[in-house]
């Protein structure tokens, strides 16, 4: 190659052409830095047939200034970027961006110098040196992650250095991880689980693109099954990427890993350490991380051999990104193994209503694990209708939930509380004037969180201490909490069962791996009587006491009434109705609901798994909604209120005329104001998908809008 067209990040211009000065190899794929200007920037070389832009003749070009010494991004990989780019209606350049981790493990040798106590006494003891002495509680990090952290300047911990009181520690990024091994402790599957891992084993060993959905009921094995895939993989010398909807989820996760494969899987998420990250990252493009087990970004990666993709609890809301490129993880693992040819399993015990018709029409292939593992049976599960069993004022647990609570208490059992709400309650006023405490940032109410003595927004994350007068009307002393969150549950449970054990299960108190293990040891050896939790404990976890799972509110997601309410209520419910009975004692479910006769009460009363998803299609299609037609949102937003609204009128106002494409707005999206920018919203509907995305494209590109705007679109979006 002697000339070169480029994908470039950071540039208003993403694509452009370079001379390859003599003596440079590149070829596609290959990570390169380019002048711009006055300044440097990265690209990555890709076909120039594929990649749209003017000709520049050969002697204006510019020279490339250096190749980056990471192997190129491959093929498949390439492809992937393009068909997401494409799908999602987002910039080549930003889809690219996220294979490449970050840019700066690219430049640099194999080291990086962390930062560790020296022990030594501060002369000096300053509040800054204070908080990063504290920040540090015995880790390494980073100067820059440490300033973070702790809040304070770099400069600070330099003068720590300096005096003594940080000592540096070099850290090699190239430290191969442990290798695992594939029949470190093999278990004896049952005949359902055996037929199961039988087909994944042969896809595997086979090669080629094979989607499949493992629809397996909760307790069921489903881990054990495709693990015998990743053993495989494993074997040949293949890259294993495993999805998880959450970190949450990964402890668990991990130590299930570790009894079988003899060492723990290479980890990616957001929350690494910036040497973790660089290790993982430079593991990965060269082949050697063999297990990857990460949040949705690990997707875009450069696998050297990606072998086979799991997506464990497939049908997670999660795993829709919803800012930047706005994907679903989900979708995207298929289109990589697609693109891989490797196989792919969607494991669930409540898959997505999509899923399950694309394995009805043949496209999954549908491995079914019917009954839970060792011959646990189903929880009975009943409905206590709390317009005729009222819970007594100002408490929100129903009489027999409180009895059946009781009653595992004096047997020694463990019961679980699920409410999906954080804090103590979910809306604040004052009790003289009626004034509700709302985000500044956000068309949302400040949560009440007792422990932490914080008014806090679930949205942007503004906090505020509890005021000690109403702003509005000055009464002292005036909060009342309305309504319950978890925290508040828990309150009720020590009202009723003082002597009870109770852990309260939340992202506020279980936000470090330390936390959750500490949790799950806990609740595991006996330790818990009573767990109240949010979604946090709803997957994943497998308590062999616990035999009683209470619902506070099977309601609360019904209330907002979007077209995936009924699905995600009944997936959510579903899932935590999973935890109960899944060691030798049978279980039992008590949902409480204002709303027994809805389609999805009666379906998890009755256990008709069928009857649920039949009711579902049957709405969508009336709705036009997915499976059956693309729905698809385009989100306009300012921090100026007017500049939004012109500009989402504008866009309502070039709305394509076409028989088969029905467009609603604009109007205000149902977060109007987030994180301090106004929102507006137009919702499009349309038979096929490939004419949305394009309907869009031609009607939003020659549109121009003012600086503040920002115009996002929203492919398959999941609330509408
Ligand atoms: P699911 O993910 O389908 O809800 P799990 O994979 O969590 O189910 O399995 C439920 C429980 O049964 C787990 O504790 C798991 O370790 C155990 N289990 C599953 N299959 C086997 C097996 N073949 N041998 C021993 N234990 C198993
Ligand atoms: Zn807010």
């Amino acid at each position: 190659m002697n000339r070169a067209r480029l994908l470039v990040f950071n540039s208003a211009l993403p694509v452009l052409d370079y001379r390859v000065p003599e003596g440079m190899a590149i070829e596609y794929g290959s990570v390169v830095v380019a002048p711009l200007g006055p300044r440097q920037v990265l690209g990555v070389v890709w076909e120039a047939e594929r990649l749209p832009g003017t000709e520049v003749p050969d002697a204006k070009l510019r020279p490339l200034l250096e190749v980056m010494p990471v192997p190129p991004l491959p093929a498949p990989l390439r492809r992937l970027i393009e068909w997401t780019a494409d799908y999602y209606c987002a910039p080549l350049a930003a889809v690219a961006r996220m294979a490449l981790g970050s840019s700066a493990a690219l430049r640099g040798g194999g080291t990086m110098t962390e930062y560790r106590l020296t022990g030594l006494e501060p002369k000096r003891l300053t509040p800054q040196r204070a908080a990063a002495m504290d920040a540090l509680d015995g880790e390494q990090a980073t100067i820059r992650e440490l300033a973070e952290r702790a809040s304070v300047s770099e400069g600070v911990l330099r003068g720590m250095v300096g005096a003594g009181l940080l000592e540096p520690v070099i850290v090699d990024l190239d430290r191969p991880y442990p290798r695992a091994r594939a029949d470190f402790a093999q278990p004896e599957l049952s005949e359902d689980q055996t037929a199961a891992a039988d087909r994944f084993v042969a896809a595997v060993t086979k090669g080629g693109f094979a989607p499949f959905l493992l629809d397996g009921v909760t307790g069921s094995g489903k881990t054990e099954c495709y693990f015998e895939a990743v053993a495989e993989a494993l074997r040949l010398g293949q890259q294993v990427l495993v999805l998880l909807p959450e970190i949450a989820l990964t402890e668990n996760f991990l130590r299930r890993f570790e009894a079988r494969f003899g060492v723990p899987p290479v980890l990616w998420h957001s929350s690494l350490k910036s040497t973790e990250r660089r290790r993982a990252w430079r593991a990965i493009v060269r082949g050697e991380a063999q297990v990857v087990v990460g949040a949705r970004s690990a997707l875009f990666m450069p696998y050297a051999r990606l072998g086979l993709i799991v997506v464990d609890e497939a049908h997670e809301v999660s795993f829709k990104q919803d800012d930047g490129v706005r994907y679903n993880a989900r979708d995207v693992a298929v289109m990589r193994a697609k693109f891989e040819k490797a196989p792919v399993i969607l494991a669930s015990a409540t898959p997505a209503l999509e899923s399950m018709q694309l394995a009805e029409a043949g496209v999954y292939e549908k491995i079914d694990l019917p009954a839970r593992f060792g011959g646990a049976t189903m929880p009975d599960i009943q409905i206590v209708d709390l317009r005729s069993e009222q819970p007594e004022r100002g408490h929100w647990l129903a009489p027999r939930l409180v009895k059946e609570l009781k009653a595992r208490l004096e047997r020694g059992e463990q019961s679980l509380l699920f409410l999906n709400r954080r804090g103590y309650a979910p809306l604040t006023l004052c009790r003289n004037c009626g004034h509700r405490f709302q985000c500044p940032n956000c068309t949302a109410w400040l949560v009440e969180h007792r422990l932490s003595r914080r008014l806090a927004c679930h949205h942007c994350g503004f906090e505020t201490p509890p005021p000690e007068t109403c702003p509005e009307c000055h009464t002292a002393d005036c909060l009342v909490a309305c309504g319950p969150g978890v925290e508040r549950i828990a309150d009720e449970v020590r009202e009723i069962l003082p002597e009870a054990r109770i852990a309260l299960v939340t992202s506020d108190t279980l936000n470090s791996p330390a936390k959750i293990n500490e949790f799950v040891e806990a609740a595991e050896n006996g330790m818990i009587d009573v767990i109240v939790g949010t979604q946090l404990v709803t997957k994943g976890y497998h308590f062999p006491e616990l035999t009683l799972v209470g619902v506070v509110d099977a309601d609360l997601g019904l209330e907002g009434g979007d077209l995936r309410a009924g699905e995600r209520t009944y997936q959510q419910i579903a899932q935590v109705a999973g935890r109960a009975g899944r060691g030798e004692k049978p279980g039992e479910v008590l949902i409480q609901t204002r709303h027994p006769e809805a389609a999805v009460i009666e379906a998890l009363a009755s256990g008709d798994r069928d009857s649920f998803y039949a009711a579902e299609a049957e709405a969508r299609r009336d709705a036009m909604a997915p499976p059956f037609g693309r729905w698809a949102a385009i989100i306009i937003s300012s921090e100026d209120e007017a500049e939004a609204r012109e500009a989402a009128r504008t866009i309502g106002g070039s709305r394509p005329d076409l028989p088969d494409v029905l467009v609603l707005g604009p109007a205000a999206a149902p977060l109007s104001l987030l994180r301090g920018r106004y929102r507006y919203r137009l919702l499009i509907n349309a038979r096929r998908s490939a004419e949305l995305q394009d309907v869009i494209r031609t009607w939003l590109d020659p549109l121009r809008f003012s600086h503040g705007v920002r115009v996002a679109v929203d492919i398959d979006p999941y609330s509408f």
